[in-house]
């Protein structure tokens, strides 16, 4: 510790040894309006310093508040002297380190701090706390001053009021017309720094019984009436990066500056002191969401993440396992409904199997004994309508049997078999009656076509096969055949008979649509029967017009195995 205070002493010594004088710049807010009323007051501080710091001398450079910190950190300078809300910022910042507080001088009455004081006219009743504020008008001097509005803003801060809570927040040039304004009437309430009402009154300009102070506090040895917490004064700091040496030349100079100095004088202080704690002004920022903690507390998306990715991942896993459950619940619940669907449908087909075919084949069989020995014309042919129509009747209801069935493919199994032989075996099962009706059947199916496929398939080709005997003309050719297409068999079975209209292509595979049936008899299902089961081989089925000029070609695409 002596060593320390020693070396401290010995400064200016080392100092006067050099024979270069080196300028140093003392950064000052503006206050007072004008560079000269600054200049006047600063220039017996820079002699004194450039007197006690040999080969030193300083220079002050006016700075207004809103270039403060940006000329501070970019325009060589090595001191400044500022209020505690700028200091903070530049301390947080950009590092600045404080070197002495500022003591005021009041009467010849050493003092130290400064706060707000909150006050309305004397005679307003209706104003006795700050909660009776809200709804009031209210002025202060500026927004960014401490004494004269952020403090204030503290105690509204902590009473929950809130500036909307005001009918209107105004701003005055100086803190006397503040005063005058509550005075006057033109609004009810407001705030000026400690010191400025007993100024006035000192001066005459108001009397103590003209104002009435609100949420009046009390501190040990503070002379002035004051409503908020007690700030530390303005404070002579040093940039981060001025010499520690310089640093330590100032502190002293300061600290031991006379009170009765030019320079103390001129200042209207009793001197400075060693630098007060700061901490109150920082707190006060961050409350208020001042200046640099203007999005304090505002947490980002990625801050957020960074923070609770833990109960973020859990709440995703339980919104996960949520998902999977409801979707298997969904699934269970639909594979029960399909269950009781397809029961309802099995019972469905049952009935129309026996308890509709049965009767109909009775109603077939009976008008046939009828019509062998029937002799009156007229009743024979009705009795041969009657048998022709049970006959349909029994295809319907088959082929509407067989669609149902395929709606629920679920429990389809699929093998390896060589649908070269199906078709073959189909093709020759109507060859008997393709002979009958004097068409030329032609098929030459010489190698194995292997496909995975269920025994349904049969229907696919024997509809269609029925469909070119039942739709060409005596003395036409049906052909078949099948052609490889890459990853699929193409099988074709092509007729010369009328062909398909281009209107009707598209929907002669819906269910009971038929193009023109020139009398020819048939249910309309065929063919959906036929796309049903394709699909479900996840196949493809189409129709085209026969290259050959006359009838129609009709494919099927399987996968190959
Ligand atoms: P249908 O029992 O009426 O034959 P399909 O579903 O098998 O029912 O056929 C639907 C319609 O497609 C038929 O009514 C017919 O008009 C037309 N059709 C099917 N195959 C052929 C074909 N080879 N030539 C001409 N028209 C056809």
């Amino acid at each position: 510790m002596t060593v320390f205070i020693l070396s401290l002493l010995f400064i200016p010594l080392a100092n006067c040894e050099s024979n270069e004088s080196q300028v140093y710049r003392i950064g000052v807010l503006t206050v007072c309006g004008n560079e000269e009323c600054l200049k006047e007051r600063w220039t017996p501080v820079v002699a004194y310093l450039s007197d006690c710091i040999p080969n030193s001398s300083f220079e002050m450079v006016p700075l207004e508040y809103d270039e403060f910190s940006q000329t501070l950190t970019n325009d060589n300078i090595d001191f400044f002297y500022s209020n505690p809300i700028l200091y903070v910022e530049m301390a947080r910042v950009n590092g600045a380190g404080r070197i002495a507080t500022f003591q005021p001088l009041w009467n010849n009455f050493s003092y130290a701090g400064m706060g707000g004081v909150i006050f309305a006219r004397a005679d307003r009743n209706d104003i006795n706390s700050l909660q009776d504020l809200k709804g009031k008008s209210f002025m202060a001097v500026s927004d960014r001053s401490l004494g004269g509005y952020l403090a204030a803003r503290g105690e509204f801060h902590l009473e929950d009021i809130e500036d909307d809570d005001f009918s209107s927040i105004t701003f005055a040039d100086y803190q006397r017309d503040v005063v005058l304004s509550v005075i006057e009437g033109n609004v009810d309430s407001g705030t000026v720094r400690t010191a400025v009402l007993e100024n006035m009154i000192r001066e005459g300009i108001i009397g103590r019984s003209d104002v009435k102070i609100l949420s009046t506090k009390e501190y040990d040895a503070y002379p002035f009436l004051i409503s908020t917490e007690l700030y530390p004064d303005w404070v002579f700091a040093k940039t981060a990066s001025t010499g520690d040496e310089i640093s330590k030349s100032i502190t002293i100079a300061l600290l031991s500056m006379p009170a009765d100095s030019e320079a103390a004088i001129s200042l209207g202080a009793s001197g400075w002191t060693v630098p007060a704690d700061y901490s109150p002004v920082d707190r006060l920022m961050r409350e208020l969401r001042y200046g640099m903690y203007v999005d304090y507390g505002k947490i980002t998306l990625r801050e957020a993440f960074i923070q609770h990715w833990y109960i973020l991942g859990f709440v995703l896993m339980i919104f996960a396992i949520f998902v999977v459950h409801s979707c298997w619940m969904l699934e269970k619940k639909k594979k029960l409904q399909l269950e009781a669907s397809n029961q309802l449908k099995d019972l469905f087909m049952d009935i129309m199997r026996h308890d509709l075919i049965n009767p109909v084949n009775v109603i077939k069989g009976f008008s046939d004994v009828l019509y062998a020995d029937e002799v009156n014309l007229e009743k024979k042919e009705s009795l041969k309508t009657i048998s022709k129509q049970s006959e349909h009747l029994t295809s319907m209801i088959s082929s509407a049997a067989k669609l149902a069935r395929l709606e629920s493919d679920e429990d389809m199994e699929f093998r390896i078999q060589d649908i070269g032989a199906i078709l073959g075996m189909v093709a020759d099962s109507f060859s008997p009656e393709f002979s009958k009706k004097g068409i030329n059947l032609e098929y030459n199916i010489v190698q194995e076509y292997q496909s995975k496929v269920n025994d349904v398939i049969e229907d696919v080709f024997s509809n269609i096969i029925s469909n070119s005997l039942k739709y060409s003309p005596a003395g036409s050719t049906v052909s078949i055949s099948v052609q490889d297409e890459g990853k699929f068999w193409k099988i074709m079975v092509a007729d010369e008979g009328d062909g398909i209209a281009d209107n009707a292509k598209p929907y002669i595979f819906d269910r009971f649509k038929r193009a023109d049936k020139k009398g020819i008899k048939g249910t309309g299902l065929g063919l959906a029967i036929v796309k049903r089961i394709v699909e479900i081989h996840k196949g493809s089925v189409g129709v085209e017009d026969n290259p050959k000029g006359k009838g129609s070609v009709f494919w099927v695409m399987l996968e190959k195995a």
